[in-house]
């Protein structure tokens, strides 16, 4: 399968202001490798503050990385001039969690559907109207609603509207950032399963962004988990459910309602907040909250090492039992 965008060890620092102003820098996402083959669905899952939105907006080019290599379709992404960033727009969207702040509150909605194609210079005004009410169609919208203003659809109707915009100049590449956390569960199994008819019908690849595991089991190809800017665990989605490996990963499981054993082991529910990313603890970042962390976790950066084909986690002691007593035995 063709690799659409590939992404090879980026960071993205940001500078922090200190009171005794010495330039200090966090990295929001460190060396993160990934590659997205074309219709294919990566989902990205961590808490606040992981760097997942970060990562989505490096990928779209939104944002540029401060280490690493970028390229789209086998182009550098990093060495294109304002014009061909410009053309490239087209076919890279982003579908935000908030629809209502996403759209203009005074317009009807197929007019706002269509407007990327004018701005795009793709269609004329008149064609513009008519496949915006096809889109509309595409994605459950009835024409009845197209002269609606975004305050008076449903918050799912108003996402269908946000994922027909970002829709209809036949993107290759889509970042959905939490685009269905703040809606209720059975509507975020419909917008789902709209995405992964869509996805079939258009063709195109993805990164779904989520801080929760559970709605990216339907939707993912892969997954990847990320802590404090990093990938700690990458695999098809199957193996990630079946079989996970880093410790982090299983409290993300066993959050899931129903879901408290992960390979017949009840795992507890991971206590705390992460700590701050401007200052990450050493060694693996995840020592402060690992139920199984040893001396070494917080003295030496574990590896990201292999559990199965495809299936990386980077933890000293990935696949281990999940109580500190069956460790001693390591
Ligand atoms: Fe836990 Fe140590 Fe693995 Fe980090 S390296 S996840 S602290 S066991």
């Amino acid at each position: 399968m063709m690799t659409l965008i590939e992404a090879e060890n980026i960071s993205r620092h940001y500078g922090l202001r200190s009171i005794f102003r010495k330039a200090r820098s966090f990295a929001a996402v460190e060396r993160v490798t990934v590659r997205i083959d074309a219709g294919r669905t990566l989902a990205v899952v961590g808490e606040s503050g992981s760097g997942k939105s970060t990562l989505g907006r490096l990928l779209l080019g939104v944002d540029q990385p401060s280490h690493g290599a970028l390229r789209f379709d086998g182009r550098n992404m990093l060495s294109l001039s304002a014009s061909q960033r410009q053309a490239m727009t087209r076919d890279l969207q982003l579908v935000f969690q908030n629809a209502l702040a996403a759209l203009d509150p005074r317009q009807g909605i197929s007019q706002q559907i269509g407007e990327p194609l004018l701005i795009h210079g793709l269609s004329d005004g008149k064609e513009a109207a008519r496949k915006a009410l096809e889109m509309m169609r595409a994605v459950g919208l009835g024409a009845e609603l197209a002269t609606r203003r975004p305050s008076e659809l449903s918050g799912g109707q108003r996402q269908r509207a946000v994922i027909a915009r970002a829709l209809i100049t036949k993107p290759r590449f889509v970042v959905f950032d939490e685009s269905v956390s703040a809606l209720d569960v059975s509507v975020q199994a419909q917008i789902i399963s709209l995405i992964r008819s869509l996805r079939q019908e258009e063709g195109f690849a993805s990164l779904f962004i989520s801080h929760d595991l559970r709605v990216v089991r339907h939707v993912a190809d892969e997954v990847a988990v990320m802590y404090l800017g990093r990938i700690v665990e990458h695999g098809p989605v199957q193996d990630l459910f079946a079989a996970p490996a880093h410790p982090y990963t299983r409290a993300l499981i066993a959050a899931i309602p129903g879901r408290q054993q992960v390979d017949g082991q009840k795992v507890d529910r991971l206590g705390g907040d992460p700590p701050d990313p401007a200052n990450k603890p050493a060694g693996c970042a995840f020592h402060t909250r690992c139920p199984i962390a040893r001396t070494i976790c917080a003295q030496l950066e574990p590896p990201s090492i292999s559990i199965d084909r495809d299936h990386y986690a980077a933890c000293h002691f990935a696949g281990a039992p999940l109580s500190t007593q069956s460790l001693a035995s390591l």
